[in-house]
């Protein structure tokens, strides 16, 4: 047997193993990758004790901002020096494509690693004022403080990046934390930790525990000790954190499905809007939560669109995501491959017409690994299934419609709100159209530019909270007020209201 890398996991600056392992199998080849600790709810017990430690020893939350963010920008800086291998270690265990990783796994989660260090030195973590007249002179401070152990549970599609938009803010803030990779993805994770250990983090501020879901990963959101959960990952599993986290009050931060409405306005650039759609349900073989699944055309430009959509999808490149040519690469696992291939054959079944793509795909590349093509499915009603239910994989659903009164409508007739996008020449249009549509993210006239400077989150059933932008530190933090009073003498406060003046009926 192939020797391959074995990485244990994260616990209070050490390396800590674990009798079980779990096998990492490379989605395109079915090849193993790696092995890994597979943790259980002792570990996380450690962890977050770990956490908790460096938490009430103070060492991260009194380091001034400013050292936060220099030590931070070392962990950057360690990430930029790895970043050929992170680009590799995610082709291997993702499946994303080298393109794709370069730029957006990759690339995004260390410009966005550097965005989290520069919020820290400008954040505002004290201010003082307003000074108070009435009913007494006083003045406020109002601090931002740190919660204490944030737990961070993460899926796999961008398993580095989403545990950057948590890690991130919650450094940046003076949190200590513990992040769970999915089950199929830890090696980025765990890459993260060297960095984080060699740029001198100290001990027990981060912690990374790999291990099941359902035991690993709901033992930290009911966890007395964490403080704050932040989630990205299914809304069915959103739901029941929500749950556990509830049992302590705890904070929580959910990113979870989405369902993206696309409408194309009949003023619209054909040519650019084609290419945005294929863009919005393909990047990531439309494993995004933000993809564009829903396209909205008009019915007076479906025969034209569709013609041009179809054709364009032929061009599309799938194989191997090695390959810098590669455009799309394979499923993340079979059952995902074949849940995908569920709801293809379910549209069909609820009327849609298969216009491109839905068979299996055929050739050497695919005899091993988990592949599905684009996939379009024409005339689609918006109460079908497969417009309503999240697939996760690279099939759009394509629905007409007569007036734009009638698209904000469809757009809006889901459960979700993470994203939209809006196609049209008149600014001025598109803008009253993405006013009017219940999602986190409108993009007019583009798709998947997700900016660490804007918030990022969604509507509805879609999650609660943001991450990104410049508040994403509130969510990582308490607000307390301090009351200072500026009044001083007694004749000048409200004591009388309860307590007699001094002297009276003694
Ligand atoms: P998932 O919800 O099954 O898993 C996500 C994470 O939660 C994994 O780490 C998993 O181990 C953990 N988990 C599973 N069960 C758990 C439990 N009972 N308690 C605690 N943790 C548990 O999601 P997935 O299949 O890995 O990812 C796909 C889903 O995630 C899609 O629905 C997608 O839309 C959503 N997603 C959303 C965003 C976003 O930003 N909104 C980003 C990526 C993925």
């Amino acid at each position: 047997m192939t020797q391959v890398p074995h990485y244990p996991m994260y616990i209070d600056g050490e390396w800590v193993d674990t009798a079980q392992c779990f096998e990492i199998i490379n989605p395109a080849t079915d090849e193993l990758v790696a092995t890994n600790a597979k943790g259980t709810v002792s570990n996380a017990d450690r962890a977050v004790a770990a956490a908790l430690r460096a938490h009430e020893r103070g060492d991260w939350r009194n380091t001034p901002p400013e050292q936060r963010a220099a030590i931070m920008s070392r962990i950057v800086d360690r990430l930029n020096e790895k970043m050929d291998d992170l680009v590799d270690l995610h082709i291997a265990e993702n499946g994303v494509t080298r393109k794709q990783a370069m730029a957006f796994h990759v690339g995004y989660s260390i410009s966005h690693l550097q965005y989290f260090a520069d919020l820290a030195r400008t954040y505002e973590f004290e201010r003082t004022g307003p000074v108070l007249s009435y009913p007494t002179a006083a003045v406020g401070v109002v601090r931002r403080e740190p919660v204490g152990v944030v737990a961070g549970i993460v899926p796999w599609n961008f398993p580095l990046l989403l545990a950057v938009w948590k890690l991130g803010p919650a450094l940046a803030a003076g949190n200590c934390v513990v992040l769970k990779p999915d089950e199929k993805t830890p090696l980025t994770l765990l890459e993260l930790a060297k960095a984080a250990d060699e740029a001198g983090l100290p001990r027990g501020v981060l912690n990374i525990v790999t291990g099941p879901g359902e035991t690993v990963g709901a033992r930290l959101a009911a966890h007395p000790d964490v403080r704050k959960v932040a989630f990205t990952g299914s809304t069915a599993v959103g739901k029941e954190i929500s749950k556990l986290a509830s049992e302590n009050v705890k904070k929580v931060t959910l990113e979870l499905g989405g369902k993206g409405p696309n409408i194309v306005l009949e003023d619209a650039d054909i040519e650019q809007a084609v290419d945005g759609a294929l863009f919005a349900f393909c990047l990531y073989s439309g494993q995004a939560c933000e993809s564009g699944t829903r396209l909205l055309l008009p019915e007076s430009r479906y025969d034209e669109f569709m013609a041009r959509l179809t054709a364009r999808a032929a061009q599309i490149r799938v194989g191997d995501p090695n390959d810098f040519d590669t455009d799309m690469g394979p499923i993340i696992s079979s059952e995902q491959k074949q849940r995908i291939e569920y709801y293809i054959e379910l549209g069909q079944k609820e009327g849609a017409t298969l216009a491109f793509g839905g068979k299996p795909l055929t050739g050497e590349p695919f005899e091993r690994g988990n592949w599905v093509g684009p996939t379009i499915l024409g005339n689609v009603d918006n109460s079908m299934k497969v417009a309503q239910e999240e697939i996760f994989g690279p099939v759009l659903v394509v629905i007409k419609y007569k007036t734009v009164a009638e698209a904000i409508a469809i757009a809006n007739d889901t459960e979700y709100g993470l994203s939209a996008g809006v196609w049209g020449e008149d600014i001025d249009a598109a803008l009253d159209v993405a006013r009017q549509i219940e999602a986190g993210t409108v993009w007019i006239n583009d798709w998947h530019m997700v900016n660490a400077l804007y918030p990022f989150g969604g509507y509805k059933q879609s999650g609660n909270g943001r991450e990104l932008g410049p508040h994403a530190l509130d969510e990582y933090t308490e607000q307390k007020f301090v009351h200072i009073d500026l009044a001083r003498k007694r004749e000048n406060k409200v004591f009388d209201m309860m307590l007699p003046e001094y002297g009276a009926g003694a």
